[in-house]
């Protein structure tokens, strides 16, 4: 370790508790576990909530003050700006842990950790986005996310019709049609325009805009049949900041380089805690059956076993995505390779329809018990948050994105890469 570092981990021991206060190395593996073990233990309290987060539309305020006491907003940040660096797969089995209990928490943490990974991979040479993720550390800014557009850009994340205004150090951003998760509660709000108004549509940059610098009018709320917790409403976005706060990377590097990555890993990874719950029901459903006629396998045990193969083949391809991603992040030319396009791309498709699939072959176990909304083995819930999945970025829309790469893409046969 250098003199440096060392300094810096001093200094950041202060502000953060699971920063040692010996010099020693930090054992990542250890520091992640403890912050897992902390979400772990909020699994009662985000449950408790569970049911009125969905039924009345609303922000899972309970979850997000104690994952904010917990200091897990942050935990992405690196060491050296005083967070505990956790690793991928720490964050991924927490963005699980929280959708078992309520999709929406596990969204919304998701979608907020996919944030912090465009700073934290792209902005850490800028001075002032090192002194924000040191705020994300500090004070557990929730970061919002404005991609999606109207004026016939929806979800098409790589084109904007709005552009960056920029008069001398500050620039003024106006951005309407957009579909911002959780936008009222935000701290923050990364968003998308072009480089200036006359710049094409796809030369786009990344800005950060903190919530005493922009106003959002709310155009049409958010009613939907799933994930209704996200609050995700419609608005118009309107704010002014000064131009450093734009982040010095192209957008089109932060999409392709970690975004889709990071995006594509961490929602599978919410979904799949979404079916391991629905899983959990089938298979306590079936228990019941067990007990109540002692001697007689319940009908529902063949398909319980045919869904822990689905579910396994689900948490596979998310651990394989994971160690895959975490091997190339270091190597942008692999990261923007067609072949790793191609795989993130899959992952999102294959996870969002193997939930669907997953919560269908639960229902069938359970009948009834599933379709009702007051029983224990309920998966009407589950039902309405893995409709979203699909369309969410629409499959469709990113198949077409990978077939377009067909021509100059062979797959790869080998089972080692
Ligand atoms: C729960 C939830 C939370 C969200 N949160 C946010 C957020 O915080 N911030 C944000 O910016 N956005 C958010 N979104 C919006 C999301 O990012 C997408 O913009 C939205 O899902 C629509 O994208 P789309 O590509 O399906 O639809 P559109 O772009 O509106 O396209 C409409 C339909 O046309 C078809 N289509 C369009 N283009 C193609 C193509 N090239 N190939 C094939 N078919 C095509 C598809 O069927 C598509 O569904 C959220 C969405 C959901 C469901």
């Amino acid at each position: 370790m250098t003199r440096n570092s060392t300094a810096r981990r001093a200094e950041q021991a202060e502000d953060f508790s699971l920063v040692p206060a010996s010099l020693a190395p930090v054992d990542r593996k250890a520091s992640d576990k403890v912050l897992v073990e902390k979400a772990r233990a909020l699994r009662k309290l985000v449950a408790e909530h569970s049911a009125s987060v969905d039924a009345e539309a609303r922000f899972p305020k309970e979850a997000f003050d104690a994952l904010r006491k917990e200091r897990l907003l942050g935990i992405m940040i690196p060491e050296a700006l005083g967070g505990p660096e956790a690793s991928l797969t720490a964050i991924a089995e927490i963005c699980s842990l929280l959708a078992q209990n309520c999709a929406s928490t596990g969204m919304i943490y998701a979608m907020h950790q996919i944030k912090v990974s465009s700073l934290v991979t792209h902005a850490q040479d800028a001075e002032w986005h090192r002194g924000f993720m040191r705020r994300i550390a500090s004070e557990q800014l929730l970061l919002g996310s404005a991609t999606t557009e109207g004026g016939g850009v929806g979800g098409d994340l790589r084109s904007s019709n709005c552009g960056v205004d920029q008069q001398g150090t500050i620039f003024q951003l106006r951005k309407e049609g957009c579909l911002i998760s959780y936008g009222i509660e935000s701290d923050s709000i990364l968003i998308t325009a072009r480089r200036s108004p006359d710049a094409p549509p796809s030369d786009q940059v990344m800005a950060v805009m903190t919530r005493d610098q922009y106003t959002l009018e709310r155009t049409q709320v958010w009613n939907t049949l799933g994930m209704r917790g996200t609050c995700s409403d419609n608005f118009t976005f309107e704010g002014a900041a000064p131009v450093e706060q734009i982040i010095p990377a192209p957008f089109a590097d932060i999409a392709a380089q970690s975004m889709l990555a990071h995006a594509h890993l961490l929602w599978a990874a919410t979904w799949y805690g979404i079916a391991a719950d629905a899983v959990g029901r089938a298979e306590a459903f079936v228990r019941a059956e067990a007990r109540r006629r002692p001697g007689i396998t319940p009908p529902g045990a063949l398909r319980l076993a045919e869904l822990l193969t689905l579910l396994q083949r689900m948490k596979a391809l998310i651990v394989a995505g994971i160690e895959r991603y975490e091997s190339a992040k270091a190597d942008p030319d692999e990261l923007s390779s067609i072949g790793f396009v191609v795989a993130m791309n899959s992952i999102k498709v294959s996870a969002s329809q193997g939930l669907c699939e997953i919560v269908q072959l639960a229902f069938l176990i359970c009948g009834i018990h599933g379709y009702r909304n007051d029983s224990p083995h309920s998966l009407g819930r589950h039902m309405r948050d893995a409709m979203s999945t699909p369309i969410m970025i629409n499959n469709d829309r990113i198949l077409g994105n990978t077939s377009n790469l067909l021509a100059v893409y062979k797959h790869d046969p080998s089972l080692v890469r």
